[in-house]
């Protein structure tokens, strides 16, 4: 699989870039940049045979196969809509667009096309998150009752930018860390949110968005889901909690692109450490794409599951925004556009 990059960003050049080379025969051969000396740079810096600021000259590059596209949510729509116009496959970075509407328009078209479409939530490939999915889906917990996603932590000095000061490109806490929660709790309870209330603030960083939030979820099945995220807390911690009938499982540092954190199961039989591969998310994610446009199975997280983490992480702001219940109609955004 060869891939060209849309968008010289942080996190192509931290995790991405490694894990398309992870994959057996997985090179990269454009990086595209809106300024074409970042471009270069960039492809200097990682060994990247083009570059430029002319994102029809990458995707008329016949040796591309994929692109993967981590510019500002802003630019997300036109460079996937452009991308399966030239019959690319996309990886996309959550949120995948700035409205469900924009988001179900990128799914839409690349289903039409016939091309692969996945969303870069990469908790869903954690060793960590595997292991409770796992012990969920067997019962050994029981029905579940609630599910306490902490997820507050402290943006990183040299990503404090648009995310704290730029609506205009998908700047908030919620775009940024409520899509990944919604994705991992669909994952592990396989539901969404009938209902949502939530209250966000500013606290520190924010400048015009806000950069902290809380949200009660109720599901379909009864359970109810606590979620936190924020920009500004430094020593907090993150993890995930599931509670049910049976037990209870405690998933320890856990809300992380590394490997790391511990996952804890405690039932009537005592304590017991849930066993977890260590392998690298991103790789993990980028070997299920090459996977599915080769035939063999889904990506670890499809275009349907970025929409309905938009939807969910919409319905958040909406509910924090006005005070009132609001109910996201996941099904509805789920139907092909
Ligand atoms: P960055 O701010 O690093 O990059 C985003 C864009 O900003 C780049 O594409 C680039 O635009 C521009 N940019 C980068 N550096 C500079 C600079 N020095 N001066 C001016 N402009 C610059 O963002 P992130 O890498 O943190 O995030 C990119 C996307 O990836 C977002 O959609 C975000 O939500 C997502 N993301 C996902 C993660 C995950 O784990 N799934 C983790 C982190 C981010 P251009 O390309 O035009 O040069």
């Amino acid at each position: 699989m060869r891939w060209g990059l849309i968008g010289a960003s942080t996190i192509a050049a931290e995790h991405m870039v490694r894990a398309f080379r992870a994959e057996p025969g997985g090179t990269i051969g454009w990086v595209m940049s809106a300024d074409a000396a970042r471009a270069r740079a960039f492809a200097a810096d990682h060994d990247i045979p083009a570059s430029g600021s002319d994102l029809g000259a990458l995707l008329s590059d016949p040796s591309v196969d994929a692109v993967y596209i981590s510019s500002t949510n802003e630019k997300h729509l036109p460079q996937a809509l452009a991308a399966v116009a030239a019959g690319k496959h996309v990886l996309c970075e959550k949120p995948l667009a700035m409205t469900v509407g924009d988001a179900r328009a990128m799914v839409g078209a690349a289903a039409r096309a016939g091309r692969v479409f996945a969303t870069n939530h990469h908790l869903r490939a954690a060793g960590t998150h595997r292991a409770i999915r796992a012990a969920v889906a067997a019962g050994r917990i029981g029905r579940v009752l609630s599910v306490r996603v902490h997820h507050a932590v402290y943006l990183p000095p040299h990503l404090q930018g648009w995310r704290l000061n730029d609506p205009g490109a998908g700047g908030g806490v919620i775009p940024d860390i409520t899509v990944h929660d919604a994705d991992i709790v669909r994952f592990h309870l396989g539901e969404d949110p009938a209902e949502v209330v939530a209250a966000s603030c500013v606290s520190g960083l924010g400048q015009g968005v806000e950069d902290s939030v809380m949200s009660v979820w109720t599901m379909p099945s009864g359970a109810m889901v606590f979620a936190h995220e924020s920009f500004t807390h430094r020593f907090a911690g993150h993890g995930i909690e599931i509670h049910g009938t049976e037990g209870s499982i405690f998933g320890r540092g856990v809300m992380s692109q590394r490997p790391v954190g511990e996952v804890e199961i405690v039932t009537a039989a005592g304590r017991e450490r849930l066993a977890c591969d260590d392998a690298d998310l991103y790789a993990r994610t980028v070997a299920a794409f090459a996977g599915a446009v080769a035939g063999q199975g889904a990506p670890l997280a499809t275009g349907a599951d970025g929409i309905a983490s938009l939807a969910v992480a919409m319905a958040v702001r909406q509910a924090a925004a006005t005070g009132a219940r609001v109910r996201p109609d996941i099904a509805a955004a789920l139907v092909p556009a």
